[in-house]
Protein backbone atom coordinates (compact mmCIF):
# COMPACT_ATOMS: atom_id res chain seq x y z
CA UNK A 1 0.00 0.00 0.00
CA UNK A 2 1.66 3.08 -0.92
CA UNK A 3 1.13 6.55 1.16
CA UNK A 4 0.16 10.00 0.17
CA UNK A 5 1.08 12.53 2.44
CA UNK A 6 -0.21 15.90 3.01
CA UNK A 7 0.49 19.15 4.70
CA UNK A 8 -2.25 20.75 6.41
CA UNK A 9 -5.25 19.24 8.13
CA UNK A 10 -8.12 21.68 7.19
CA UNK A 11 -11.49 20.75 5.34
CA UNK A 12 -9.79 20.17 2.10
CA UNK A 13 -7.07 18.17 3.66
CA UNK A 14 -9.87 15.89 4.88
CA UNK A 15 -11.48 15.74 1.51
CA UNK A 16 -8.18 14.67 0.07
CA UNK A 17 -8.12 12.15 2.45
CA UNK A 18 -11.50 10.61 2.10
CA UNK A 19 -10.60 10.58 -2.58
CA UNK A 20 -6.90 9.19 -1.46
CA UNK A 21 -8.51 6.18 0.54
CA UNK A 22 -11.36 5.49 -1.52
CA UNK A 23 -8.60 4.81 -4.26
CA UNK A 24 -6.42 2.28 -1.85
CA UNK A 25 -4.04 4.88 -0.63
CA UNK A 26 -2.88 5.25 3.13
CA UNK A 27 -2.67 8.82 3.80
CA UNK A 28 -0.57 10.58 6.13
CA UNK A 29 -1.47 14.33 7.50
CA UNK A 30 0.99 17.01 9.02
CA UNK A 31 -1.24 19.43 11.31
CA UNK A 32 -0.39 20.86 14.52
CA UNK A 33 -3.81 20.43 15.68
CA UNK A 34 -4.04 16.86 16.99
CA UNK A 35 -7.99 17.65 16.20
CA UNK A 36 -7.70 18.49 13.23
CA UNK A 37 -10.76 17.51 10.13
CA UNK A 38 -8.32 15.79 8.39
CA UNK A 39 -5.89 14.22 10.64
CA UNK A 40 -8.88 12.56 12.45
CA UNK A 41 -10.02 10.48 9.07
CA UNK A 42 -6.58 9.91 7.90
CA UNK A 43 -4.33 6.80 8.66
CA UNK A 44 -1.58 8.73 10.32
CA UNK A 45 -1.47 11.72 12.16
CA UNK A 46 1.50 13.45 12.69
CA UNK A 47 0.91 16.58 15.09
CA UNK A 48 3.79 19.06 14.79
CA UNK A 49 4.49 22.17 13.66
CA UNK A 50 4.51 22.45 9.96
CA UNK A 51 8.62 23.49 10.38
CA UNK A 52 9.33 20.68 12.74
CA UNK A 53 12.46 18.83 11.74
CA UNK A 54 10.85 15.29 13.10
CA UNK A 55 7.25 15.97 12.01
CA UNK A 56 9.13 16.34 8.64
CA UNK A 57 11.30 13.34 8.64
CA UNK A 58 8.36 11.16 10.13
CA UNK A 59 6.27 12.76 7.20
CA UNK A 60 9.17 11.59 4.20
CA UNK A 61 9.41 8.18 5.81
CA UNK A 62 5.53 7.42 5.73
CA UNK A 63 4.78 8.62 2.38
CA UNK A 64 5.98 8.33 -0.93
CA UNK A 65 4.50 11.62 -2.61
CA UNK A 66 3.26 14.85 -0.44
CA UNK A 67 0.57 17.53 -1.37
CA UNK A 68 -0.12 20.68 0.50
CA UNK A 69 -3.67 22.12 1.34
CA UNK A 70 -3.49 25.68 2.59
CA UNK A 71 -0.75 27.97 0.78
CA UNK A 72 0.88 28.95 3.50
CA UNK A 73 2.90 26.15 4.36
CA UNK A 74 6.51 27.46 5.28
CA UNK A 75 8.49 27.21 1.67
CA UNK A 76 11.28 25.89 3.54
CA UNK A 77 9.67 23.10 5.10
CA UNK A 78 8.42 22.14 1.28
CA UNK A 79 11.99 22.91 -0.42
CA UNK A 80 13.23 20.01 2.74
CA UNK A 81 10.24 17.81 1.62
CA UNK A 82 11.05 17.51 -2.05
CA UNK A 83 14.87 17.34 -1.86
CA UNK A 84 13.86 13.71 -0.74
CA UNK A 85 10.26 13.00 -2.22
CA UNK A 86 7.74 13.96 -4.66
CA UNK A 87 6.19 16.96 -3.91
CA UNK A 88 3.14 18.56 -5.87
CA UNK A 89 2.77 21.48 -6.49
CA UNK A 90 6.50 22.20 -5.69
CA UNK A 91 7.99 24.68 -3.79
CA UNK A 92 8.72 27.05 -6.41
CA UNK A 93 5.10 27.10 -7.96
CA UNK A 94 3.48 27.46 -4.42
CA UNK A 95 5.96 30.38 -2.91
CA UNK A 96 4.76 32.36 -6.19
CA UNK A 97 1.22 31.42 -5.20
CA UNK A 98 2.04 32.78 -1.53
CA UNK A 99 3.11 36.24 -2.56
CA UNK A 100 0.22 38.58 -3.95
CA UNK A 101 3.14 40.53 -5.60
CA UNK A 102 4.54 37.58 -7.18
CA UNK A 103 1.91 35.95 -8.15
CA UNK A 104 0.69 39.18 -9.66
CA UNK A 105 4.23 39.37 -11.86
CA UNK A 106 3.29 36.38 -13.12
CA UNK A 107 0.01 36.99 -14.39
CA UNK A 108 1.46 39.89 -15.80
CA UNK A 109 3.82 37.75 -18.01
CA UNK A 110 0.92 35.14 -18.58
CA UNK A 111 -1.44 38.21 -19.84
CA UNK A 112 1.11 39.20 -22.64
CA UNK A 113 -0.10 36.22 -24.54
CA UNK A 114 -3.55 35.19 -22.74
CA UNK A 115 -4.40 38.78 -22.46
CA UNK A 116 -5.92 38.39 -19.22
CA UNK A 117 -4.21 40.38 -16.61
CA UNK A 118 -4.40 41.48 -12.92
CA UNK A 119 -6.19 44.39 -11.40
CA UNK A 120 -4.25 47.85 -11.53
CA UNK A 121 -2.35 47.85 -8.32
CA UNK A 122 1.18 48.73 -6.75
CA UNK A 123 3.35 47.11 -3.75
CA UNK A 124 3.45 48.73 -0.73
CA UNK A 125 6.22 48.56 1.78
CA UNK A 126 6.96 51.86 3.20
CA UNK A 127 5.55 55.42 3.93
CA UNK A 128 7.23 56.61 0.73
CA UNK A 129 5.42 54.05 -0.78
CA UNK A 130 1.89 55.17 0.53
CA UNK A 131 2.95 58.72 -0.15
CA UNK A 132 3.54 57.40 -4.10
CA UNK A 133 0.88 55.36 -4.65
CA UNK A 134 -0.61 56.43 -7.75
CA UNK A 135 -4.04 58.13 -7.32
CA UNK A 136 -5.80 56.01 -9.70
CA UNK A 137 -5.70 52.85 -7.55
CA UNK A 138 -8.47 54.72 -5.15
CA UNK A 139 -10.41 53.99 -3.91
CA UNK A 140 -8.63 50.81 -3.81
CA UNK A 141 -8.12 47.74 -1.31
CA UNK A 142 -5.15 47.19 0.61
CA UNK A 143 -4.16 43.66 0.69
CA UNK A 144 -0.99 42.00 2.63
CA UNK A 145 1.20 40.35 0.26
CA UNK A 146 1.22 36.77 2.20
CA UNK A 147 -0.95 34.81 4.75
CA UNK A 148 -4.49 36.49 3.70
CA UNK A 149 -7.55 34.59 3.32
CA UNK A 150 -11.23 34.93 3.55
CA UNK A 151 -10.78 38.68 3.44
CA UNK A 152 -8.57 38.19 6.46
CA UNK A 153 -6.10 40.98 5.53
CA UNK A 154 -7.39 43.09 3.77
CA UNK A 155 -8.90 46.48 4.14
CA UNK A 156 -10.92 48.99 1.84
CA UNK A 157 -9.37 52.52 1.48
CA UNK A 158 -10.92 55.77 -0.28
CA UNK A 159 -8.11 58.01 -0.42
CA UNK A 160 -4.76 58.61 0.97
CA UNK A 161 -5.25 59.25 4.62
CA UNK A 162 -7.23 56.10 4.93
CA UNK A 163 -4.34 54.46 3.08
CA UNK A 164 -1.96 55.07 5.50
CA UNK A 165 -4.11 54.22 8.45
CA UNK A 166 -4.86 50.59 6.61
CA UNK A 167 -0.56 49.98 6.78
CA UNK A 168 -0.18 50.78 9.99
CA UNK A 169 -3.28 48.88 10.43
CA UNK A 170 -2.05 45.69 9.16
CA UNK A 171 1.01 45.80 10.83
CA UNK A 172 3.00 48.06 8.03
CA UNK A 173 4.23 44.83 6.27
CA UNK A 174 5.01 44.37 2.81
CA UNK A 175 1.17 45.19 0.78
CA UNK A 176 -0.38 45.23 -1.98
CA UNK A 177 -2.70 48.01 -2.95
CA UNK A 178 -4.96 47.14 -5.70
CA UNK A 179 -7.42 49.24 -7.57
CA UNK A 180 -11.59 48.75 -6.21
CA UNK A 181 -12.89 47.40 -9.52
CA UNK A 182 -17.05 47.28 -9.81
CA UNK A 183 -17.40 43.73 -10.24
CA UNK A 184 -20.16 42.14 -12.75
CA UNK A 185 -19.45 38.77 -11.57
CA UNK A 186 -16.81 36.48 -9.68
CA UNK A 187 -15.53 33.32 -11.40
CA UNK A 188 -12.96 30.66 -11.16
CA UNK A 189 -11.57 28.08 -13.29
CA UNK A 190 -9.77 24.26 -11.81
CA UNK A 191 -7.80 22.42 -13.94
CA UNK A 192 -5.30 19.39 -12.60
CA UNK A 193 -1.39 19.26 -14.11
CA UNK A 194 0.14 16.16 -14.13
CA UNK A 195 4.44 15.80 -14.31
CA UNK A 196 4.21 14.91 -17.82
CA UNK A 197 2.32 18.47 -18.79
CA UNK A 198 -1.19 16.63 -19.22
CA UNK A 199 -3.72 18.60 -17.87
CA UNK A 200 -7.83 18.99 -17.73
CA UNK A 201 -9.98 21.60 -16.37
CA UNK A 202 -13.60 21.63 -14.77
CA UNK A 203 -16.32 24.06 -16.40
CA UNK A 204 -15.96 28.00 -15.52
CA UNK A 205 -17.52 28.33 -11.60
CA UNK A 206 -19.68 31.62 -10.67
CA UNK A 207 -19.23 32.75 -7.43
CA UNK A 208 -20.88 34.95 -5.04
CA UNK A 209 -18.55 36.73 -2.09
CA UNK A 210 -19.91 37.54 1.15
CA UNK A 211 -17.75 39.91 3.58
CA UNK A 212 -14.62 38.69 1.28
CA UNK A 213 -15.64 35.15 1.81
CA UNK A 214 -17.40 33.00 -0.62
CA UNK A 215 -20.62 32.04 0.41
CA UNK A 216 -22.21 30.40 -2.89
CA UNK A 217 -20.93 28.78 -6.40
CA UNK A 218 -23.07 28.23 -9.24
CA UNK A 219 -22.36 25.45 -11.97
CA UNK A 220 -25.19 24.94 -14.34
CA UNK A 221 -24.26 23.83 -18.52
CA UNK A 222 -23.46 27.13 -20.17
CA UNK A 223 -24.30 29.56 -17.68
CA UNK A 224 -21.26 31.63 -18.70
CA UNK A 225 -20.73 33.97 -22.38
CA UNK A 226 -18.70 30.79 -23.84
CA UNK A 227 -16.23 33.05 -25.34
CA UNK A 228 -15.24 35.13 -21.66
CA UNK A 229 -15.47 30.87 -20.14
CA UNK A 230 -12.62 30.40 -22.74
CA UNK A 231 -10.62 32.95 -22.60
CA UNK A 232 -10.49 31.93 -18.31
CA UNK A 233 -9.83 28.45 -19.35
CA UNK A 234 -7.28 29.70 -21.60
CA UNK A 235 -5.92 31.77 -19.11
CA UNK A 236 -5.59 29.32 -16.27
CA UNK A 237 -4.11 26.62 -18.60
CA UNK A 238 -1.37 29.20 -19.01
CA UNK A 239 -0.92 30.31 -15.81
CA UNK A 240 -0.29 26.37 -15.29
CA UNK A 241 1.99 25.94 -18.02
CA UNK A 242 4.12 28.86 -16.83
CA UNK A 243 4.83 27.73 -13.48
CA UNK A 244 5.32 23.86 -14.70
CA UNK A 245 2.84 23.45 -12.28
CA UNK A 246 1.51 19.85 -10.80
CA UNK A 247 -1.29 19.13 -8.48
CA UNK A 248 -4.54 21.19 -8.60
CA UNK A 249 -4.66 24.76 -9.47
CA UNK A 250 -7.76 27.36 -9.09
CA UNK A 251 -7.50 30.50 -10.45
CA UNK A 252 -10.00 33.58 -9.75
CA UNK A 253 -11.60 36.10 -11.96
CA UNK A 254 -13.25 39.21 -12.05
CA UNK A 255 -15.40 40.67 -14.91
CA UNK A 256 -15.62 43.95 -15.37
CA UNK A 257 -17.62 46.24 -17.16
CA UNK A 258 -15.42 47.20 -20.38
CA UNK A 259 -18.44 48.19 -23.02
CA UNK A 260 -18.46 44.84 -24.71
CA UNK A 261 -21.64 42.54 -23.88
CA UNK A 262 -19.70 39.69 -22.15
CA UNK A 263 -17.24 42.20 -20.31
CA UNK A 264 -13.53 41.54 -19.49
CA UNK A 265 -11.98 39.28 -17.60
CA UNK A 266 -9.46 40.57 -14.64
CA UNK A 267 -7.14 37.42 -13.04
CA UNK A 268 -7.36 37.97 -9.59
CA UNK A 269 -6.03 35.52 -7.53
CA UNK A 270 -4.82 31.74 -7.69
CA UNK A 271 -5.13 28.79 -4.99
CA UNK A 272 -2.07 26.22 -5.21
CA UNK A 273 -4.65 23.48 -4.10
CA UNK A 274 -8.16 22.14 -4.58
CA UNK A 275 -10.52 24.79 -3.98
CA UNK A 276 -14.15 25.63 -2.27
CA UNK A 277 -15.45 26.89 -5.54
CA UNK A 278 -14.95 23.17 -6.87
CA UNK A 279 -16.49 21.38 -3.94
CA UNK A 280 -19.62 20.44 -5.79
CA UNK A 281 -17.70 18.74 -7.74
CA UNK A 282 -17.54 15.74 -5.60
CA UNK A 283 -21.31 15.36 -6.37
CA UNK A 284 -21.85 16.90 -9.56
CA UNK A 285 -18.87 15.55 -11.77
CA UNK A 286 -17.60 11.83 -12.45
CA UNK A 287 -14.32 13.17 -11.00
CA UNK A 288 -13.59 15.41 -8.26
CA UNK A 289 -11.34 17.94 -7.82
CA UNK A 290 -10.08 15.57 -4.77
CA UNK A 291 -9.68 12.71 -6.78
CA UNK A 292 -7.54 14.82 -9.29
CA UNK A 293 -5.44 15.40 -6.95
CA UNK A 294 -4.68 12.55 -5.63
CA UNK A 295 -4.02 11.37 -9.45
CA UNK A 296 -1.65 14.12 -10.06
CA UNK A 297 0.47 13.35 -6.90
CA UNK A 298 0.24 9.59 -7.23
CA UNK A 299 1.12 10.05 -11.12
CA UNK A 300 -1.99 8.18 -12.08
CA UNK A 301 -3.75 9.46 -15.75
CA UNK A 302 -5.71 12.09 -15.56
CA UNK A 303 -9.28 12.44 -17.21
CA UNK A 304 -11.82 15.13 -18.20
CA UNK A 305 -14.33 16.04 -15.69
CA UNK A 306 -17.83 15.34 -17.28
CA UNK A 307 -20.67 17.20 -15.21
CA UNK A 308 -23.37 15.14 -15.16
CA UNK A 309 -25.63 17.47 -12.87
CA UNK A 310 -26.78 21.37 -12.77
CA UNK A 311 -24.94 22.10 -9.01
CA UNK A 312 -25.08 24.60 -6.63
CA UNK A 313 -22.91 24.56 -3.72
CA UNK A 314 -23.72 26.30 -0.34
CA UNK A 315 -21.04 27.23 1.89
CA UNK A 316 -22.08 26.46 5.74
CA UNK A 317 -20.52 29.10 8.16
CA UNK A 318 -20.12 29.04 11.73
CA UNK A 319 -22.80 31.70 11.93
CA UNK A 320 -25.21 29.16 11.09
CA UNK A 321 -24.74 27.81 14.53
CA UNK A 322 -26.35 30.53 16.37
CA UNK A 323 -28.99 32.81 16.70
CA UNK A 324 -29.87 35.89 18.82
CA UNK A 325 -26.48 35.12 20.32
CA UNK A 326 -27.86 31.33 21.53
CA UNK A 327 -25.99 28.46 20.02
CA UNK A 328 -28.61 26.63 17.93
CA UNK A 329 -28.33 23.13 15.44
CA UNK A 330 -29.46 24.19 11.63
CA UNK A 331 -32.09 22.03 10.32
CA UNK A 332 -30.31 19.14 8.80
CA UNK A 333 -33.14 17.01 8.58
CA UNK A 334 -35.11 19.61 6.61
CA UNK A 335 -32.09 19.93 4.06
CA UNK A 336 -31.74 16.51 3.49
CA UNK A 337 -35.48 15.98 2.78
CA UNK A 338 -35.12 18.19 -0.67
CA UNK A 339 -33.70 15.87 -3.02
CA UNK A 340 -30.49 16.30 -4.28
CA UNK A 341 -28.99 18.29 -1.41
CA UNK A 342 -24.93 16.59 -0.43
CA UNK A 343 -24.31 17.69 3.05
CA UNK A 344 -20.52 17.82 4.12
CA UNK A 345 -19.86 18.83 7.59
CA UNK A 346 -15.82 19.09 8.23
CA UNK A 347 -15.92 18.00 11.71
CA UNK A 348 -15.05 20.99 13.60
CA UNK A 349 -16.00 21.24 17.20
CA UNK A 350 -16.25 25.08 17.72
CA UNK A 351 -18.24 26.99 15.38
CA UNK A 352 -16.87 30.44 15.47
CA UNK A 353 -18.72 32.90 12.80
CA UNK A 354 -16.90 33.21 9.51
CA UNK A 355 -15.50 29.87 9.59
CA UNK A 356 -16.03 27.18 7.07
CA UNK A 357 -18.23 24.15 9.05
CA UNK A 358 -19.02 22.76 6.03
CA UNK A 359 -21.06 22.80 2.63
CA UNK A 360 -23.93 21.27 0.95
CA UNK A 361 -24.43 20.96 -2.51
CA UNK A 362 -27.83 20.18 -4.28
CA UNK A 363 -27.90 18.87 -7.70
CA UNK A 364 -30.20 18.60 -10.22
CA UNK A 365 -31.14 17.51 -13.96
CA UNK A 366 -31.80 21.50 -15.24
CA UNK A 367 -30.11 24.57 -13.82
CA UNK A 368 -34.01 25.81 -12.56
CA UNK A 369 -34.33 22.99 -10.44
CA UNK A 370 -30.84 23.17 -8.60
CA UNK A 371 -31.38 26.78 -7.84
CA UNK A 372 -34.84 26.47 -6.75
CA UNK A 373 -33.87 23.45 -4.10
CA UNK A 374 -30.96 25.63 -3.64
CA UNK A 375 -32.79 28.40 -2.33
CA UNK A 376 -35.26 26.46 -0.68
CA UNK A 377 -32.39 24.86 1.57
CA UNK A 378 -30.75 28.14 2.11
CA UNK A 379 -33.77 29.65 3.59
CA UNK A 380 -34.39 26.25 5.63
CA UNK A 381 -30.46 27.32 6.83
CA UNK A 382 -31.24 30.70 7.51
CA UNK A 383 -28.76 31.98 4.10
CA UNK A 384 -29.91 35.02 2.61
CA UNK A 385 -30.90 34.53 -0.95
CA UNK A 386 -28.82 35.82 -3.97
CA UNK A 387 -29.64 36.96 -7.26
P1 LIG B 1 -9.60 33.68 -0.59
O1 LIG B 1 -10.28 33.14 0.62
O2 LIG B 1 -10.39 33.48 -1.86
O3 LIG B 1 -8.16 33.27 -0.73
P2 LIG B 1 -8.56 36.34 -0.10
O4 LIG B 1 -8.61 36.73 1.31
O5 LIG B 1 -7.26 35.94 -0.69
O6 LIG B 1 -9.67 35.26 -0.39
P3 LIG B 1 -9.32 38.02 -2.39
O7 LIG B 1 -9.69 36.91 -3.27
O8 LIG B 1 -8.16 38.86 -2.75
O9 LIG B 1 -9.16 37.58 -0.86
O10 LIG B 1 -10.57 38.98 -2.18
C1 LIG B 1 -11.76 38.50 -1.57
C2 LIG B 1 -12.96 39.11 -2.28
O11 LIG B 1 -12.92 40.54 -2.14
C3 LIG B 1 -12.98 38.87 -3.77
O12 LIG B 1 -13.51 37.60 -4.10
C4 LIG B 1 -13.85 40.04 -4.22
O13 LIG B 1 -15.21 39.78 -3.94
C5 LIG B 1 -13.36 41.16 -3.33
N1 LIG B 1 -12.25 41.88 -3.98
C6 LIG B 1 -10.93 41.57 -3.87
N2 LIG B 1 -10.15 42.40 -4.61
C7 LIG B 1 -11.00 43.26 -5.21
C8 LIG B 1 -10.80 44.37 -6.10
N3 LIG B 1 -9.58 44.75 -6.53
N4 LIG B 1 -11.90 45.06 -6.49
C9 LIG B 1 -13.14 44.69 -6.06
N5 LIG B 1 -13.38 43.65 -5.23
C10 LIG B 1 -12.33 42.94 -4.81
MG1 LIG C 1 -6.63 34.17 -1.44
MG1 LIG D 1 -9.97 34.91 -3.28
Amino acid sequence: LATLGVMGGGQLGRMFVHAAQALGFQTAVLDPDPTSPAGRVSDYHIATAYDDEQGLAQLMQRCEAITTEFENVPASALSTLAAQRRVAPGPQAVAVAQDRLAEKAHFAVCATTTGVGPAPHAAIASEADVAAAPEALLPGILKTARLGYDGKGQVRVDNRAALAAAWVQLGRVPCVLEQRLALRDELSVIVARGADGSMVHFPVQRNLHRGGILAVTEVYPDHIPAALAEQAIAATRAIATELHYVGVLCVEFFVVDDGSRDGALVVNEMAPRPHNSGHHTIDAFDVSQFELQVRALAGLPLVTPRQHSAAVMLNLLGDLWWRNGQPVTPNWAGVLALPGTHLHLYGKHEARPGRKMGHVTITAATAAAARERALAAATLLGIAPWP
